[in-house]
């Protein structure tokens, strides 16, 4: 098992470069926002999920939000005046019934999802009124795909409706608004904000509707922001290029590693761990409930989590994290 280095990371944690099984091919990544987020948290998680082809199978957590999703954008195709909270709890419990045998597949309880997501739901009548907010043609899981900082961006913005001044970009998230994770939260938000400039669309605001506790948080959009969104882009994209190079990935321990499938068989975190992709590793990682290998590894156009509607991808830490914290940041 390659080691190469022991170092403490910049979060004051340990961290090591592994490295992989040299059979798995490096390539040309296109970045979505967690994908960045990710690969901050833990460069070898990244490279488990969109360079070996192996998918998470949902959470209670992600679960639920997937479904608020999928609701809250059927409630914003209809017209304003059918915004109601029965069209919404309506396209949740079908939201929900959709997701059974994938969710079945990965030992989660439905009736958990459905508590959660409800609840959820609920909060989001105290946030804002739905009649009030006026959508932009293609404004609903806006597809982006573009370069950004000269590197291949791709997302699926939540929302863009028009603004006083401009347009608003805007995010829900179904945990609460986590300190920690806000930066991370910013960042994704101001990277549309980037894009959707690209497309001549004035972002002017960003938004994160909290749904675990009713808070809205609001930003401008301004330059600086904006550089530092898309410097950081560029930064993580240079930095896995490297590792893809040397075929060593970093992983950087950190309270999310309980929270993380590929745990048990992390060199990191289990001292006689298989080398990441071999075949006695990826053996490990099959019988884990609702782990999906991906017959080939992913291509290029994979590597987004919002790529793939099923699952939305708005794998938040915050919602995948212990209420009590206890994380990094
Ligand atoms: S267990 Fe921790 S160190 Fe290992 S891959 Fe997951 S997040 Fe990274």
């Amino acid at each position: 098992m390659g080691a190469e280095s022991h170092n403490q990371s910049r979060y004051g944690v340990q961290e090591r470069a592994i490295e992989v099984d040299s059979s798995i091919p490096a390539k040309s990544l296109r970045w979505s926002a967690s994908s960045v987020t990710t690969f901050v948290q833990c460069p070898l998680k990244l490279w488990w999920g969109k360079v070996a082809g192996w998918q998470e199978g949902p959470s209670t957590a992600t679960a639920a939000g997937t479904a608020v999703h999928s609701a809250l954008e059927y409630l914003f195709e209809r017209d304003p005046l059918e915004r109601t909270p029965p069209v919404a709890e309506a396209a949740l419990a079908v939201a929900i019934d959709e997701a059974r045998d994938e969710l079945a597949a990965a030992a989660v309880p439905i009736d958990d999802v459905r508590e959660r997501a409800e609840a959820a739901l609920a909060v989001y009548w105290n946030l804002e009124d739905p009649v009030a907010v006026d959508v932009l043609p293609d404004g609903l899981e806006r597809e982006i795909s573009l370069e950004l900082a000269g590197v291949t961006f791709i997302g699926y913005a939540d929302r863009v409706a028009r603004s006083d001044t401009g347009a608003i970009v805007s995010d829900y998230k179904t945990g609460v608004a986590k300190p920690r994770y806000l930066g991370p939260y910013y960042r994704q938000q101001y990277l549309y904000a980037a894009a959707l400039h690209e497309e001549d669309i004035d972002v002017t605001e960003i938004e994160l509707l909290f749904l675990g506790e009713a808070r809205r948080i609001r930003r401008p959009v301004y330059p600086a922001a904006l550089e530092r969104a898309t410097a950081t882009l560029r930064a993580t994209a240079d930095e896995a290029a490297l590792m893809a190079d040397k075929g060593q990935w970093t992983a950087r321990q950190s309270g999310l590693c309980g929270w993380c499938s590929f745990e048990t068989v992390c060199p990191l975190r289990r001292s006689r761990a298989p080398i990441p992709g071999s075949a006695v590793s990826n053996e490990r990682l099959a019988v884990i409930p609702g782990m999906v290998h991906r017959a080939s590894a992913p291509k290029a156009d994979e590597v987004s989590e919002t790529a793939v509607p099923a699952v939305v991808g708005d794998l938040d830490p915050a919602d995948e994290a212990p209420a009590d914290g206890g994380l990094f940041g």
